[in-house]
Protein backbone atom coordinates (compact mmCIF):
# COMPACT_ATOMS: atom_id res chain seq x y z
CA UNK A 1 0.00 0.00 0.00
CA UNK A 2 1.44 3.86 -1.25
CA UNK A 3 0.99 6.10 1.71
CA UNK A 4 0.10 9.58 0.52
CA UNK A 5 2.68 12.36 0.44
CA UNK A 6 2.22 15.24 3.17
CA UNK A 7 1.74 18.38 1.17
CA UNK A 8 3.80 21.60 2.79
CA UNK A 9 2.49 24.54 1.74
CA UNK A 10 4.24 28.06 2.13
CA UNK A 11 2.47 31.35 1.62
CA UNK A 12 5.15 33.97 0.47
CA UNK A 13 8.34 33.58 -0.96
CA UNK A 14 10.28 36.45 0.73
CA UNK A 15 13.24 36.50 3.27
CA UNK A 16 11.68 33.93 5.64
CA UNK A 17 9.26 31.79 2.97
CA UNK A 18 12.24 31.21 0.18
CA UNK A 19 14.55 30.22 2.03
CA UNK A 20 11.92 27.48 3.69
CA UNK A 21 10.94 26.14 0.42
CA UNK A 22 14.31 25.83 -0.61
CA UNK A 23 15.88 23.59 2.29
CA UNK A 24 12.36 21.66 2.73
CA UNK A 25 12.90 21.57 -1.37
CA UNK A 26 16.20 20.14 -0.56
CA UNK A 27 15.56 17.70 2.23
CA UNK A 28 12.08 16.64 1.57
CA UNK A 29 11.20 17.67 -2.21
CA UNK A 30 14.23 16.07 -3.83
CA UNK A 31 13.42 12.29 -2.36
CA UNK A 32 9.90 12.56 -2.83
CA UNK A 33 9.26 12.77 0.95
CA UNK A 34 6.62 15.29 0.32
CA UNK A 35 5.42 17.74 -1.68
CA UNK A 36 6.62 20.86 -0.81
CA UNK A 37 4.70 24.01 -3.10
CA UNK A 38 5.53 27.59 -2.86
CA UNK A 39 3.35 30.50 -3.45
CA UNK A 40 3.72 34.08 -4.12
CA UNK A 41 1.77 36.67 -6.06
CA UNK A 42 5.18 37.24 -7.83
CA UNK A 43 6.71 35.73 -10.78
CA UNK A 44 10.30 37.14 -8.93
CA UNK A 45 12.06 37.60 -5.45
CA UNK A 46 13.84 40.43 -4.29
CA UNK A 47 15.57 40.45 -0.62
CA UNK A 48 13.14 43.72 0.63
CA UNK A 49 15.87 45.02 2.81
CA UNK A 50 17.54 45.99 -0.93
CA UNK A 51 13.88 47.79 -1.82
CA UNK A 52 15.91 50.97 -1.28
CA UNK A 53 18.41 50.88 -3.71
CA UNK A 54 16.26 49.33 -6.59
CA UNK A 55 14.32 52.90 -5.46
CA UNK A 56 17.21 54.98 -5.89
CA UNK A 57 19.04 53.04 -8.85
CA UNK A 58 21.56 51.99 -7.10
CA UNK A 59 20.89 48.14 -7.78
CA UNK A 60 19.51 46.88 -10.64
CA UNK A 61 16.20 44.81 -10.35
CA UNK A 62 16.60 42.84 -13.82
CA UNK A 63 20.00 41.52 -12.26
CA UNK A 64 19.49 40.89 -8.62
CA UNK A 65 15.78 39.42 -9.07
CA UNK A 66 15.43 35.35 -9.02
CA UNK A 67 12.89 33.99 -10.66
CA UNK A 68 10.44 31.36 -8.39
CA UNK A 69 10.13 29.08 -10.93
CA UNK A 70 13.87 28.70 -12.19
CA UNK A 71 14.45 28.68 -8.44
CA UNK A 72 11.64 25.60 -7.52
CA UNK A 73 12.84 24.07 -10.32
CA UNK A 74 16.52 23.98 -8.94
CA UNK A 75 15.80 22.66 -5.02
CA UNK A 76 12.36 20.03 -6.17
CA UNK A 77 9.61 22.30 -4.70
CA UNK A 78 6.93 23.43 -6.90
CA UNK A 79 5.85 27.32 -7.61
CA UNK A 80 1.97 28.57 -7.84
CA UNK A 81 1.77 32.45 -8.97
CA UNK A 82 -1.19 33.77 -7.07
CA UNK A 83 -2.32 35.65 -3.98
CA UNK A 84 -3.54 34.02 -1.25
CA UNK A 85 -6.82 35.20 0.29
CA UNK A 86 -8.54 32.75 1.92
CA UNK A 87 -7.95 29.52 4.36
CA UNK A 88 -10.68 26.55 4.74
CA UNK A 89 -8.82 25.35 8.30
CA UNK A 90 -11.63 22.57 8.46
CA UNK A 91 -10.94 20.85 5.16
CA UNK A 92 -7.19 22.04 4.93
CA UNK A 93 -7.57 24.26 1.73
CA UNK A 94 -5.67 27.84 0.68
CA UNK A 95 -7.47 30.07 -1.66
CA UNK A 96 -6.25 31.70 -4.44
CA UNK A 97 -7.32 34.81 -6.54
CA UNK A 98 -7.85 34.50 -9.61
CA UNK A 99 -5.11 36.21 -11.80
CA UNK A 100 -6.09 38.76 -14.37
CA UNK A 101 -4.06 40.44 -17.53
CA UNK A 102 -3.86 44.63 -16.84
CA UNK A 103 -7.25 44.74 -19.00
CA UNK A 104 -8.87 42.47 -16.22
CA UNK A 105 -9.32 39.10 -18.26
CA UNK A 106 -9.04 36.57 -16.54
CA UNK A 107 -5.22 34.39 -17.31
CA UNK A 108 -5.91 31.70 -14.13
CA UNK A 109 -8.89 30.63 -12.96
CA UNK A 110 -9.14 30.88 -8.80
CA UNK A 111 -7.84 28.00 -7.29
CA UNK A 112 -8.18 25.90 -3.81
CA UNK A 113 -4.70 24.25 -2.46
CA UNK A 114 -4.65 21.60 -0.05
CA UNK A 115 -2.49 20.81 2.97
CA UNK A 116 -1.54 19.17 5.95
CA UNK A 117 1.14 21.73 6.91
CA UNK A 118 0.76 25.58 6.34
CA UNK A 119 3.16 28.29 6.87
CA UNK A 120 2.20 31.75 6.95
CA UNK A 121 5.31 33.73 5.16
CA UNK A 122 3.31 37.06 3.72
CA UNK A 123 5.63 39.56 5.75
CA UNK A 124 4.55 43.20 6.29
CA UNK A 125 3.16 46.02 4.33
CA UNK A 126 3.61 49.57 5.35
CA UNK A 127 0.99 51.28 8.63
CA UNK A 128 0.11 54.55 7.68
CA UNK A 129 -1.92 55.02 10.71
CA UNK A 130 -4.91 55.71 8.58
CA UNK A 131 -3.35 59.19 8.39
CA UNK A 132 -5.18 61.26 5.54
CA UNK A 133 -3.97 61.60 2.37
CA UNK A 134 -0.82 59.00 2.22
CA UNK A 135 -2.63 56.30 0.50
CA UNK A 136 -3.28 58.62 -2.31
CA UNK A 137 -0.07 60.95 -2.36
CA UNK A 138 2.79 58.71 -0.55
CA UNK A 139 4.88 56.02 -2.25
CA UNK A 140 5.55 53.09 -0.15
CA UNK A 141 8.45 50.91 -0.71
CA UNK A 142 6.96 47.05 0.62
CA UNK A 143 7.32 45.96 -2.89
CA UNK A 144 9.70 45.47 -6.46
CA UNK A 145 6.70 47.51 -8.18
CA UNK A 146 6.48 50.24 -5.60
CA UNK A 147 10.50 50.94 -5.60
CA UNK A 148 10.59 50.91 -9.64
CA UNK A 149 7.67 53.68 -8.98
CA UNK A 150 9.44 55.24 -7.00
CA UNK A 151 12.39 55.47 -8.92
CA UNK A 152 10.90 56.11 -12.43
CA UNK A 153 8.89 59.33 -10.52
CA UNK A 154 12.65 60.31 -9.09
CA UNK A 155 14.36 60.14 -12.62
CA UNK A 156 11.50 62.23 -13.74
CA UNK A 157 11.71 64.99 -11.45
CA UNK A 158 15.32 64.91 -11.28
CA UNK A 159 15.00 65.46 -15.62
CA UNK A 160 12.74 68.31 -15.24
CA UNK A 161 14.90 70.12 -13.02
CA UNK A 162 17.84 69.74 -14.97
CA UNK A 163 15.85 70.72 -18.40
CA UNK A 164 17.15 73.81 -20.28
CA UNK A 165 15.09 76.60 -18.73
CA UNK A 166 14.06 75.31 -15.61
CA UNK A 167 14.02 78.22 -12.94
CA UNK A 168 13.34 75.86 -9.49
CA UNK A 169 16.19 76.46 -7.13
CA UNK A 170 15.45 73.21 -5.60
CA UNK A 171 14.39 69.34 -5.94
CA UNK A 172 11.62 68.87 -2.86
CA UNK A 173 11.61 65.02 -1.34
CA UNK A 174 10.14 64.30 1.95
CA UNK A 175 10.35 60.98 3.89
CA UNK A 176 8.21 60.02 6.93
CA UNK A 177 9.45 57.95 9.21
CA UNK A 178 13.36 58.09 10.34
CA UNK A 179 13.84 54.57 10.84
CA UNK A 180 16.43 52.44 8.95
CA UNK A 181 14.23 52.51 5.66
CA UNK A 182 14.35 56.47 5.72
CA UNK A 183 17.40 56.88 7.35
CA UNK A 184 19.11 54.51 4.08
CA UNK A 185 16.78 56.09 1.51
CA UNK A 186 18.19 59.36 2.67
CA UNK A 187 21.85 58.56 2.12
CA UNK A 188 21.32 56.85 -1.12
CA UNK A 189 18.92 59.72 -2.71
CA UNK A 190 22.30 62.00 -2.21
CA UNK A 191 24.59 59.48 -3.73
CA UNK A 192 22.21 58.82 -6.49
CA UNK A 193 22.27 62.61 -7.14
CA UNK A 194 26.07 62.78 -6.71
CA UNK A 195 26.31 60.01 -9.87
CA UNK A 196 23.44 61.96 -11.60
CA UNK A 197 25.52 65.06 -11.69
CA UNK A 198 28.62 63.23 -12.95
CA UNK A 199 26.38 61.58 -15.67
CA UNK A 200 25.30 64.60 -17.19
CA UNK A 201 22.65 66.30 -14.88
CA UNK A 202 25.00 69.25 -14.14
CA UNK A 203 22.47 71.40 -12.04
CA UNK A 204 21.26 68.60 -9.75
CA UNK A 205 23.78 68.36 -6.68
CA UNK A 206 23.43 68.30 -2.85
CA UNK A 207 22.47 72.09 -2.79
CA UNK A 208 19.86 71.13 -5.16
CA UNK A 209 18.22 68.19 -3.33
CA UNK A 210 15.82 69.70 -0.36
CA UNK A 211 15.42 66.56 1.60
CA UNK A 212 13.02 66.47 4.74
CA UNK A 213 13.14 63.47 6.72
CA UNK A 214 10.02 63.51 9.69
CA UNK A 215 10.32 61.14 12.43
CA UNK A 216 7.56 61.46 15.45
CA UNK A 217 9.94 59.81 18.06
CA UNK A 218 12.81 61.95 19.83
CA UNK A 219 15.54 60.30 17.49
CA UNK A 220 15.93 58.80 14.44
CA UNK A 221 16.18 55.26 14.41
CA UNK A 222 14.49 55.05 17.70
CA UNK A 223 14.94 50.92 17.77
CA UNK A 224 18.69 51.00 17.59
CA UNK A 225 20.96 52.20 20.33
CA UNK A 226 21.11 56.05 20.99
CA UNK A 227 25.23 56.24 19.99
CA UNK A 228 24.21 54.97 16.15
CA UNK A 229 20.88 57.42 16.20
CA UNK A 230 23.99 60.66 16.80
CA UNK A 231 26.20 59.63 14.46
CA UNK A 232 23.35 58.74 11.62
CA UNK A 233 21.92 62.23 12.62
CA UNK A 234 25.30 63.83 12.30
CA UNK A 235 26.29 62.41 9.25
CA UNK A 236 22.74 62.83 7.11
CA UNK A 237 23.08 66.44 8.34
CA UNK A 238 26.37 66.96 7.03
CA UNK A 239 24.96 65.99 3.51
CA UNK A 240 22.30 68.67 4.24
CA UNK A 241 19.30 66.04 5.32
CA UNK A 242 16.68 68.56 7.12
CA UNK A 243 15.60 66.03 10.41
CA UNK A 244 12.82 66.96 12.44
CA UNK A 245 12.71 64.35 15.41
CA UNK A 246 9.30 64.63 17.60
CA UNK A 247 7.47 66.03 14.49
CA UNK A 248 4.23 64.46 13.06
CA UNK A 249 2.97 64.08 10.65
CA UNK A 250 -1.16 64.24 10.57
CA UNK A 251 -2.03 64.71 6.53
CA UNK A 252 -0.47 64.70 2.77
CA UNK A 253 -2.01 66.58 -0.17
CA UNK A 254 -1.01 66.57 -3.55
CA UNK A 255 2.17 69.46 -2.90
CA UNK A 256 3.24 68.49 0.57
CA UNK A 257 2.60 67.39 4.35
CA UNK A 258 1.32 68.70 7.29
CA UNK A 259 2.58 68.60 10.70
CA UNK A 260 0.99 68.53 13.98
CA UNK A 261 2.86 71.70 14.98
CA UNK A 262 1.36 73.65 11.91
CA UNK A 263 4.08 73.63 9.48
CA UNK A 264 3.41 72.72 5.89
CA UNK A 265 6.75 70.68 4.20
CA UNK A 266 6.48 71.12 0.40
CA UNK A 267 7.08 68.16 -1.14
CA UNK A 268 7.04 66.84 -5.03
CA UNK A 269 7.91 63.44 -3.91
CA UNK A 270 6.78 61.75 -0.61
CA UNK A 271 7.72 58.41 0.98
CA UNK A 272 6.03 56.97 3.56
CA UNK A 273 8.27 54.91 5.88
CA UNK A 274 6.95 54.81 9.33
CA UNK A 275 5.91 51.54 10.65
CA UNK A 276 4.61 48.50 9.50
CA UNK A 277 1.23 46.24 9.47
CA UNK A 278 0.39 42.87 8.37
CA UNK A 279 -2.13 42.99 5.45
CA UNK A 280 -5.95 43.32 6.28
CA UNK A 281 -6.07 40.17 4.90
CA UNK A 282 -5.22 37.95 7.91
CA UNK A 283 -7.44 40.16 10.40
CA UNK A 284 -10.30 37.70 9.87
CA UNK A 285 -8.33 34.92 8.44
CA UNK A 286 -10.16 31.68 9.64
CA UNK A 287 -10.47 32.73 12.86
CA UNK A 288 -6.60 32.78 13.67
CA UNK A 289 -5.49 34.91 16.86
CA UNK A 290 -4.20 37.88 15.89
CA UNK A 291 -1.97 41.61 17.66
CA UNK A 292 -3.32 45.23 17.38
CA UNK A 293 -1.04 45.03 13.57
CA UNK A 294 -2.76 41.94 12.19
CA UNK A 295 0.46 39.40 13.05
CA UNK A 296 -0.96 36.10 13.47
CA UNK A 297 0.05 34.76 17.19
CA UNK A 298 2.52 31.94 17.10
CA UNK A 299 3.38 30.19 20.77
CA UNK A 300 7.52 28.86 21.27
CA UNK A 301 7.24 26.28 18.48
CA UNK A 302 6.11 28.74 16.20
CA UNK A 303 2.85 26.80 15.21
CA UNK A 304 -0.46 29.65 15.68
CA UNK A 305 -1.93 29.41 18.70
CA UNK A 306 -5.78 28.10 17.24
CA UNK A 307 -4.06 26.15 14.66
CA UNK A 308 -1.14 23.37 15.41
CA UNK A 309 -1.28 22.84 11.60
CA UNK A 310 -0.64 26.26 10.66
CA UNK A 311 2.91 27.93 11.20
CA UNK A 312 3.71 31.58 10.97
CA UNK A 313 7.72 33.26 10.55
CA UNK A 314 8.56 36.73 9.92
CA UNK A 315 6.83 39.97 9.46
CA UNK A 316 3.66 38.21 9.79
CA UNK A 317 4.23 36.51 13.39
CA UNK A 318 4.07 37.37 16.50
CA UNK A 319 6.26 35.41 18.64
CA UNK A 320 6.53 37.04 22.39
CA UNK A 321 9.68 37.56 23.67
CA UNK A 322 10.55 36.91 27.67
CA UNK A 323 10.16 41.15 27.72
CA UNK A 324 7.28 41.68 26.90
CA UNK A 325 7.93 42.65 22.99
CA UNK A 326 8.15 40.80 20.37
CA UNK A 327 10.37 39.87 17.74
CA UNK A 328 11.12 42.74 15.79
CA UNK A 329 10.47 42.34 12.25
CA UNK A 330 13.41 42.13 10.32
CA UNK A 331 15.63 39.61 8.11
CA UNK A 332 17.11 37.74 10.69
CA UNK A 333 14.53 37.14 12.30
CA UNK A 334 12.60 35.69 9.43
CA UNK A 335 15.99 33.59 8.63
CA UNK A 336 16.05 32.14 11.61
CA UNK A 337 12.67 31.33 12.15
CA UNK A 338 12.74 29.71 8.82
CA UNK A 339 15.47 27.43 10.29
CA UNK A 340 13.32 26.56 13.23
CA UNK A 341 10.28 26.07 11.25
CA UNK A 342 12.17 23.73 9.15
CA UNK A 343 13.31 21.77 11.97
CA UNK A 344 10.14 21.09 13.54
CA UNK A 345 8.57 20.24 9.99
CA UNK A 346 10.87 17.66 10.19
CA UNK A 347 10.35 16.68 13.78
CA UNK A 348 6.44 16.97 12.89
CA UNK A 349 6.33 14.44 9.82
CA UNK A 350 8.99 12.02 12.37
CA UNK A 351 6.08 12.27 14.96
CA UNK A 352 9.26 14.13 17.21
CA UNK A 353 8.86 16.64 19.66
CA UNK A 354 9.27 19.93 18.38
CA UNK A 355 11.55 22.51 19.65
CA UNK A 356 10.58 26.09 21.24
CA UNK A 357 11.56 29.39 18.77
CA UNK A 358 14.85 31.38 20.93
CA UNK A 359 15.69 34.26 18.82
CA UNK A 360 19.05 35.68 18.97
CA UNK A 361 19.70 39.14 18.36
CA UNK A 362 22.50 39.80 16.79
CA UNK A 363 22.80 43.56 16.64
CA UNK A 364 21.32 45.75 13.68
CA UNK A 365 23.19 47.97 11.06
CA UNK A 366 22.42 51.00 8.63
CA UNK A 367 24.12 51.77 5.65
CA UNK A 368 24.76 55.16 4.84
CA UNK A 369 25.14 54.69 1.56
CA UNK A 370 28.45 54.87 0.31
CA UNK A 371 28.86 57.57 2.85
CA UNK A 372 28.93 55.42 6.56
CA UNK A 373 27.63 52.48 7.85
CA UNK A 374 27.10 52.20 12.02
CA UNK A 375 25.75 48.58 13.97
CA UNK A 376 25.85 47.28 16.70
CA UNK A 377 26.96 43.71 17.05
CA UNK A 378 25.70 41.36 19.62
CA UNK A 379 26.44 37.97 20.88
CA UNK A 380 27.97 35.43 22.86
CA UNK A 381 31.42 36.11 21.62
CA UNK A 382 31.56 39.55 22.30
CA UNK A 383 29.52 38.72 25.40
CA UNK A 384 27.12 42.01 24.83
CA UNK A 385 27.38 45.00 22.44
CA UNK A 386 29.59 46.55 20.60
CA UNK A 387 29.66 49.88 18.25
CA UNK A 388 30.89 49.74 15.05
CA UNK A 389 31.71 51.56 11.90
CA UNK A 390 33.09 51.85 8.80
CA UNK A 391 34.75 48.98 6.44
CA UNK A 392 33.94 46.44 9.20
CA UNK A 393 30.26 47.49 9.73
CA UNK A 394 29.69 47.47 5.92
CA UNK A 395 31.32 43.93 5.84
CA UNK A 396 29.02 42.46 8.17
CA UNK A 397 25.94 44.85 6.63
CA UNK A 398 26.72 42.85 3.50
CA UNK A 399 27.30 39.65 4.80
CA UNK A 400 23.27 39.72 5.75
CA UNK A 401 22.41 39.83 2.74
CA UNK A 402 25.25 37.57 1.47
CA UNK A 403 23.93 34.51 4.31
CA UNK A 404 20.62 34.81 2.79
CA UNK A 405 21.84 34.22 -0.68
CA UNK A 406 23.96 31.36 0.81
CA UNK A 407 20.58 30.01 1.93
CA UNK A 408 19.27 29.79 -1.43
CA UNK A 409 21.93 29.36 -3.40
CA UNK A 410 24.94 26.83 -1.69
CA UNK A 411 28.16 28.27 -1.26
CA UNK A 412 29.69 28.20 -4.61
CA UNK A 413 26.59 29.57 -6.66
CA UNK A 414 26.46 32.83 -3.93
CA UNK A 415 31.03 32.73 -4.49
CA UNK A 416 30.05 33.00 -8.27
CA UNK A 417 27.26 35.75 -7.93
CA UNK A 418 29.72 37.71 -6.11
CA UNK A 419 32.16 37.74 -8.50
CA UNK A 420 29.56 38.91 -11.28
CA UNK A 421 28.34 41.34 -9.05
CA UNK A 422 32.27 42.71 -8.65
CA UNK A 423 32.83 42.55 -12.31
CA UNK A 424 29.33 44.50 -13.52
CA UNK A 425 30.77 47.27 -10.89
CA UNK A 426 33.36 47.70 -13.42
CA UNK A 427 31.28 47.74 -16.48
CA UNK A 428 27.77 48.94 -15.93
CA UNK A 429 26.90 52.10 -14.89
CA UNK A 430 26.77 53.16 -10.85
CA UNK A 431 23.34 53.83 -11.17
CA UNK A 432 20.49 52.35 -13.40
CA UNK A 433 19.46 55.37 -15.63
CA UNK A 434 16.25 54.08 -17.41
C1 LIG B 1 13.35 49.23 2.44
C2 LIG B 1 13.53 48.19 3.52
C3 LIG B 1 14.79 48.02 4.11
C4 LIG B 1 14.96 47.04 5.11
N1 LIG B 1 16.22 46.88 5.65
C5 LIG B 1 16.42 45.89 6.55
C6 LIG B 1 17.73 45.66 7.07
O1 LIG B 1 18.69 46.37 6.74
N2 LIG B 1 17.90 44.63 7.95
C7 LIG B 1 16.86 43.83 8.33
O2 LIG B 1 17.07 42.90 9.14
N3 LIG B 1 15.61 44.02 7.87
C8 LIG B 1 15.36 45.03 6.99
N4 LIG B 1 14.10 45.25 6.49
C9 LIG B 1 13.01 44.38 6.98
C10 LIG B 1 13.04 43.03 6.23
O3 LIG B 1 13.03 43.26 4.85
C11 LIG B 1 11.84 42.18 6.64
O4 LIG B 1 11.84 42.04 8.03
C12 LIG B 1 11.91 40.79 5.99
O5 LIG B 1 11.93 40.89 4.58
C13 LIG B 1 10.70 39.96 6.44
O6 LIG B 1 10.74 38.73 5.78
P1 LIG B 1 9.39 37.92 5.52
O7 LIG B 1 9.78 36.63 4.91
O8 LIG B 1 8.57 37.90 6.76
O9 LIG B 1 8.57 38.81 4.49
P2 LIG B 1 8.97 39.41 3.07
O10 LIG B 1 10.41 39.31 2.83
O11 LIG B 1 8.33 40.74 3.02
O12 LIG B 1 8.21 38.43 2.06
C14 LIG B 1 6.82 38.31 2.04
C15 LIG B 1 6.42 37.65 0.72
O13 LIG B 1 5.05 37.29 0.79
C16 LIG B 1 4.42 37.58 -0.45
N5 LIG B 1 2.99 37.76 -0.16
C17 LIG B 1 2.44 38.69 0.64
N6 LIG B 1 1.11 38.53 0.70
C18 LIG B 1 0.81 37.45 -0.07
C19 LIG B 1 -0.40 36.78 -0.42
N7 LIG B 1 -1.58 37.16 0.07
N8 LIG B 1 -0.34 35.73 -1.25
C20 LIG B 1 0.85 35.33 -1.78
N9 LIG B 1 2.03 35.92 -1.49
C21 LIG B 1 2.01 36.96 -0.63
C22 LIG B 1 5.14 38.83 -0.94
O14 LIG B 1 5.02 38.97 -2.33
C23 LIG B 1 6.58 38.57 -0.48
O15 LIG B 1 7.33 37.91 -1.49
C24 LIG B 1 13.87 46.23 5.52
C25 LIG B 1 12.61 46.41 4.93
C26 LIG B 1 12.43 47.39 3.95
C27 LIG B 1 11.06 47.57 3.34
Amino acid sequence: MTTRLKKILIIGGGAGGLELATSLGRKLGRYKRANITLVDQNHSHLWKPLLHEVATGVLDEGIEALSYMAHAHNHAFQFQLGCMSKIDRENKLVFLDEIRDDHGVILVPHRWLEYDILVMAIGSVSNDFGTLGVKEHCIFLDNLRQAQRFHNKMLNLFLKFSAPGNLEEKVNIAIIGGGATGVELSAELHNAVQQLHRYGFTRLDHQALSLTLVEAGDRILPALHPRISVAAHQELSKLGVRILTKTMVIRVDVEGLYTKDGEYIQAELMVWAAGIKVSDLTRDLADLETNRINQLVVGSTLQTTRDPNIFAIGDCAAYKLPNGGTVPPRAQAAHQMASYVYGNILALLRKQTLKSFRYKDHGSLVSLSRFSTFGSLMGNLIRGSMIIEGHIARTVYIALYRMHQIALHGYIKTGLMIIVGRINRVIRPHLKLH
